[in-house]
């Protein structure tokens, strides 16, 4: 009988995944040896990261769209909407039920389930914050942006850890030059606000951040942990009992797990699921993996983190199989371009045992992170390298 690996969750993490476990099964695939399932609530494919760029009027919104059912390897069986919508994950049976009350059993599983944003964890948060974290507030935030004149704008991060850890400092210093070119910066007062002290979670990033938003003229309160929003009178109040007036609001939510990981009983207190740091076998579990924004790793929550991972668990499902390719070991490994304005950028590349060198901000590394998002469809989602 066929061997069946279903893929929970299809969106940068589980199309990666899918892709190259075709190329890696290739000869048992094609001989119907190896089936592979991939399960996701829609067939519509979000390329989150382009969500920051449409925000502040950079990007068009349909580039970041496209169908999921294009973007997998034909030889996959790919099932959405109440088909695809998972209501369980049982590995104790190795099974996973979905929406339309089917139980599709698995040899191996891979859970790429992502985040999910709980905004109501703080009251009167969503309906005063604009956002680059969901498509739709992406494009209201630009249409905000472009009507706003002047006055005071706090950058806030819920909680901690989010996807896209960087996403805050370039939300920030994006909008600092996208005021300036507007003619508006010395209108403008920019609060950056943060539930841990400084900016940044790592030390050589933080003071790196620190210099570049002290030469902006950004403020910065942290830590700040906000606890409520008032959205009538635009004051943000934090547990360290600090209260910021302000007229426009842009808020990373506070990020989870995905419901169903709750649901199934997998996860920890924030339905992150345990994680083998090396092999990415989910704890306790050897025929099941944990990719992407799922896991609960100590890296950083990113597509090039997914990227990364999918080399490990392709092999390591592909050495499963056939049992003579070796365990192949992930190494932390994380790059994350960091947009400091319209049209310039630095990166930071690090591993469990590597430390980050962010070099000086410049156009050509703007122009890696564009050329990053452009390939994301042709190269990234289809793992042709
Ligand atoms: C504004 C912004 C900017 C970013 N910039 C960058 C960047 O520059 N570089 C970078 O590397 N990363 C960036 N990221 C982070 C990156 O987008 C995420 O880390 C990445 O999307 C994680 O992929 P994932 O597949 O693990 O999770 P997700 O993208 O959340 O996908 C999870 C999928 O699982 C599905 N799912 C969930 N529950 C179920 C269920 N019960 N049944 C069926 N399907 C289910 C969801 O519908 C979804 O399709 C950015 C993110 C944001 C928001």
């Amino acid at each position: 009988m066929a061997k069946r690996v279903i893929i929970a969750g299809g969106n940068i993490a589980g199309t990666i995944v899918a892709n190259r476990l075709v190329q890696k099964l290739e000869h048992e695939v094609n001989k119907g040896d190896v089936e592979i399932v991939a399960l996701n609530k829609s067939d519509e494919h979000i390329y989150l990261p382009g969500q920051l760029l449409v925000g502040f009027g950079l990007e068009t919104p349909g580039e970041l769209v496209r169908k999921e059912s294009e973007l997998l390897d034909p030889r996959i069986k790919f099932l959405h909407g109440q088909k695809g919508t998972i209501s369980k994950i049982d590995v104790a049976n190795h099974s996973v039920q979905t929406a339309d009350g089917v139980s599709h059993s698995y040899d191996y599983l891979v859970i790429t389930t992502g985040v999910d944003y709980t905004w109501d964890e703080i009251p009167g948060y969503r309906s005063a914050a604009h956002t680059v974290y969901e498509y739709d507030d992406a494009i209201k935030m630009r249409e905000a942006l472009e009507k706003f004149d002047g006055g005071t704008i706090v950058v806030n991060t819920a909680k901690l850890p989010h996807r896209c850890p960087v996403a805050p400092l370039e939300v920030t210093l994006i909008l600092d030059d996208y005021l300036r070119k507007r003619g508006i910066r010395d209108k403008t007062k920019i609060i950056y606000t943060y539930p841990v002290q400084g900016v940044f979670g790592r030390p050589i990033t933080n003071k790196f951040m620190l210099r570049l938003f002290e030469q902006r003229g950004i403020e910065v309160h942290s830590p700040f942990t906000v606890t409520s929003v008032d959205p009538n009178n635009k004051v943000i109040e934090s547990q360290e009992g600090e209260k910021l007036k302000f007229d426009m609001l842009i808020g990373i939510p506070p990020n989870m797990g995905a419901k169903v990981i709750e649901d199934s009983g997998i996860g920890d207190r924030r339905r992150w699921v345990p994680t083998d740091k090396f092999t990415l076998r989910m704890k306790d579990h050897s025929n099941v993996y944990v990719m992407g924004d799922a896991t609960d790793l100590p890296v950083s929550k990113a597509g090039s983190t997914a990227d990364f991972e999918s080399y490990t668990v392709a092999h390591n499902i592909a050495n499963d199989i056939k049992g003579n390719l070796g365990v192949k070991h992930y190494g932390g490994d994380v790059l994350c371009y960091i947009a400091t304005g319209t049209d310039q950028a630095t990166y930071i590349r690090f591993s469990y045992t590597m430390n980050e060198s962010p070099p000086p901000p410049s156009y050509v590394h703007w122009w890696g992170k564009i050329m990053y998002n452009k390939m994301y469809w042709t190269v990234t989602a289809k793992a042709v390298v």
